[in-house]
Formats: structure tokens, sequence, C-alpha cells
């Protein structure tokens, strides 16, 4: 019967083996040891296929002791480009693939201040897996060429994988970094695992005592972000909501009532749009946004996850476009459906165009979105001043009504 080592190296695709074949040797030569660690080990344990699969796949590295050292050799053998962080001791390698590899220097972290990102000191191993989140994420696994494969678990990662259940590694792990509550929701789903009694418990003691109030916007957003690109994001969001997360972030927001079939919406739009406008630029977490705010919580969840302006200006003319689209009536003329849609974003209207009950103003968007907005001009600015016309409003009076003739002759 093939040791869970040798099935464990079985799993691992060719082209990576070689990297981690050759990062191991490296440290080798260096006298320091080398481990794989966090996702790629989960995943390797689990034989979870796509995930390993996945082109974004990217590898994390501890070294005990001078990762920098062993990142510059293996990036020079490789032809791959390097950046390092001297002072935290890290060095991410980009190789010709475009594979990851994020090597750092064993360590401890302790938090000194509510939320904030933790200190940090160079340790070994042993300590570097006591600080990260879940027993699942813990686990680590040798690529030094004597023993390739080993793996260390001093908090028993490999039982929960087995009986499927995410769980920290003390109590105030929840407390010292209120963004794993995200990630225990999000491997939950994505595993169909259980985040175990005690954890839920402890998860409902910093949501009740408002830790996530210490965390910056920016970071709860990151974690969004992460939620948004998982294949069940919806039935994460869901998750969150049996926590009463969302309002935790923010008071007035909840999970809106028709919530699935929003997202559906939101996610037949950007489906759509690959479809019908391959050549424009759709930012999909905008349209994933709109799913989950309304006019109510827009401003005060912008504001507290703070969001780019340009993601507040699409999601505030979301509510415009609500009010604008009720000017559109079944008999509007061409030139008026793009008069009114003109000034939209297109994450706005593809997500209008599936969110819509109004056949008809379904009808005129998408009128607007795969034809009237790619009608060039027949007659520009420049042409009028070169006969001799002066820029003026009447200038831009003239123009607009040739090329509002020019719409409404256009033929169906
Ligand atoms: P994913 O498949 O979601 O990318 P991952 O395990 O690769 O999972 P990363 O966010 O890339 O996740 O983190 C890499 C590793 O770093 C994790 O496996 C975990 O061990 C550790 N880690 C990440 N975030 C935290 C955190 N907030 N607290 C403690 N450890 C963390």
């Amino acid at each position: 019967m093939a040791s869970i080592v040798d099935k464990i190296v079985l799993n691992i695709p060719d082209r990576l083996l070689r990297y981690l074949r050759k990062i191991g040797s490296v440290a080798d030569q260096k006298s320091v040891t080398a481990y794989t660690v966090g996702g790629f080990v989960r995943d390797l344990l689990l034989s979870n296929e796509d995930q390993l699969k996945s082109n974004e796949l990217d590898l994390d590295i501890v070294i005990e002791n001078h990762a920098i050292d062993v990142a510059k050799k293996v990036a020079d053998d490789f032809k791959a480009s390097i950046n390092v962080h001297q002072q935290f001791g890290t060095a991410k390698v980009i190789t010709k693939e475009n594979f990851q590899i994020d090597f750092v220097t064993a360590r401890r972290e302790t938090y000194q201040t509510l939320g904030a990102l933790p200190s940090v000191v160079f340790s070994s191993i042993r300590e570097d897996l006591y600080r990260r989140d879940f027993s699942i994420n813990a686990v680590a696994m040798s690529i030094l060429p004597i023993d390739f494969g080993n793996l260390l678990d001093y908090t028993d990662g490999l039982r929960d994988l087995e009986t499927a259940l995410i769980r920290v590694l003390h109590d105030q792990s929840y407390r010292d970094d209120p963004t794993r509550i995200f990630r225990a929701i999000r491997y939950e789903k994505r595993y169909n695992f259980q985040i175990c009694q005690t954890d839920q418990g402890l998860i409902q003691d910093v949501i009740d005592h408002s830790y996530l109030d210490h965390i910056s916007g920016q970071r709860i957003r990151n974690e969004f972000n992460r939620i948004f690109s998982e294949d069940l994001a919806w039935k994460t969001l869901q998750r969150m909501e049996d926590f009463v997360l969302f309002s935790a972030i923010v008071p007035c927001w909840e999970l809106p009532q028709d919530f699935s079939r929003t997202w559906q919406d939101a996610i037949q739009a950007i489906d759509w749009s690959k479809k019908h406008l391959p050549d424009d630029h759709i930012d999909q977490d905008a349209v994933l946004w709109m799913a989950l705010l309304n006019e109510e919580t827009t401003d005060a969840v912008s504001h507290r996850l703070a969001f780019e302006k340009r993601l507040q200006e699409k999601l505030d003319s979301r509510n415009r476009l609500m009010i604008d689209q009720t000017k559109l009536s079944s008999s509007s003329k061409p030139s008026q459906v793009y008069h009114l849609l003109n000034s939209y974003p297109l994450e706005v209207l593809i997500f209008s165009l599936w969110h819509n009950k109004h056949s008809w103003q379904k009808e005129k968007i998408e009128d607007y979105l795969l034809r009237l907005r790619n009608v060039q001009p027949k007659v520009t600015g420049d042409d009028l001043i070169q006969r001799g016309h002066k820029p003026s409003p009447e200038m831009a009076k003239t123009l607009w009504n040739s090329f509002a003739r020019q719409l409404d002759e256009l033929r169906d």
C-alpha cells in the first residue's frame, strides 16, 4: 500500500515537482531546511485537482533562515524574475510560466494592537506553523532531497482534513485577526467542510464584541474580492449572513432578501458581456457589488470599505439609472435611448439588462449596448470647424441634432 508521502508526491503536477525539487536542492546546498506549506499542501492532501491545475497556482515556501539567498539562486537558475523584501526576509519569484513562488523566512508573529498587522521575529518552522490561521493550512511538507514529501503536522491538520473541519489554532486567533472569519467561511463553502462548534462560538464572540471595527476597509474589501472569485461565492455570502456578518461591518447592511436571484442576475450579466461585448473591459467585481448593495446601503458600505472613486461612481450611477430608465417607453426613439444611457458605465447597464423586470426596457438597453453606442457620427465637430463654424453651444446642438437624425434613421 502506498504511504501518505508517496501518495502526495504522486499528486504533485510534474511542472511543479521540477520547481520543488530544485528549491529543495538549493536549500540543501546552503544547509538550510525548506518546506512548502499552506494552500498547496492542503490541496495536495485533499487531491483537489481543480485547485492544483489552476493557472494562478502559487507556491509558499518556508525556509528556516536565509529565504532570500535561496530565492535568489532559484531565480537565477530558472531565469525567473524576483522581488526581494529585505526587511521582512521574503522574496517573490515569478517564473516564465507565471508561477508565483513566495519565499519566507520562518517566523513568529505577535499582535500588539487590535486589527493591526502583526510584528515579526524570525524563528523555526514549528513556530511558523503555529502562527497560521487554520490547522488545515498549517501542515508543512519537506522539500529537501533527503526527506522530500515528509509532513510536519503539529496541529492535527491531517485529522481535520480527514474529518472536514475548519479549526483555528488557539482561542484568540479570530480576535487577533478577524479577517480569518472570512477565510474560515470561504474554505468551509469551497471544500464543503464545517467550521467546528468551538470556532463558531469564537467567531460569534468576535462579531458580538465589534472586533471587526478595528479592521481597515481595505483589508475587508480584499476578503470580499477573494470571495468573489470563488465558484460558490453566493454560498459563502449566504453563510456570512448566518453569522450576521454584513451588519457587523456596516450596521444597516444585510443580504438582500432576493439575494440568490440578484446574484444570479449579476453572474448572467457578466457571462452575457463576455459573449456579446468581448472587446470591452468590464469590471466584474463592480457588477457583483451591485447584487450586494441597494440605494440605502451603497453609500455607507462604499465609505466603510474605502471603495475607489471609480467603483463608487459606478455604484452610485446605478441609483440614477433606476430613475432614468423609467423615462424610457416602448416607443422611445433610438436618439432618446442614446441620450439617456450614454453617460452610464457599462457595468451598470449590463446589470440592469439582467435585473430589470420590464422587457421593453431591457430591449432598449440591449439595443443601446449592442448597436447604438457603436454608431459613429457622420458629421463631426472637425467637419463643422473646417466649414468655418466656431465651437459654441449652437454648434454642439447642431452636431447632436444631426447625430440624433442619423440614429433614428438606422434600420432595425
Ligand atoms: P487560497 O487557495 O485561498 O489561495 P491559500 O492557503 O493559498 O489559499 P493564502 O491567502 O495565499 O491562502 O495564504 C497562504 C498561507 O498563509 C495560508 O495557507 C495560511 O497558512 C497563511 N495565512 C494567510 N492568511 C492568514 C491569516 N490571516 N492568518 C494566518 N495565516 C494566514
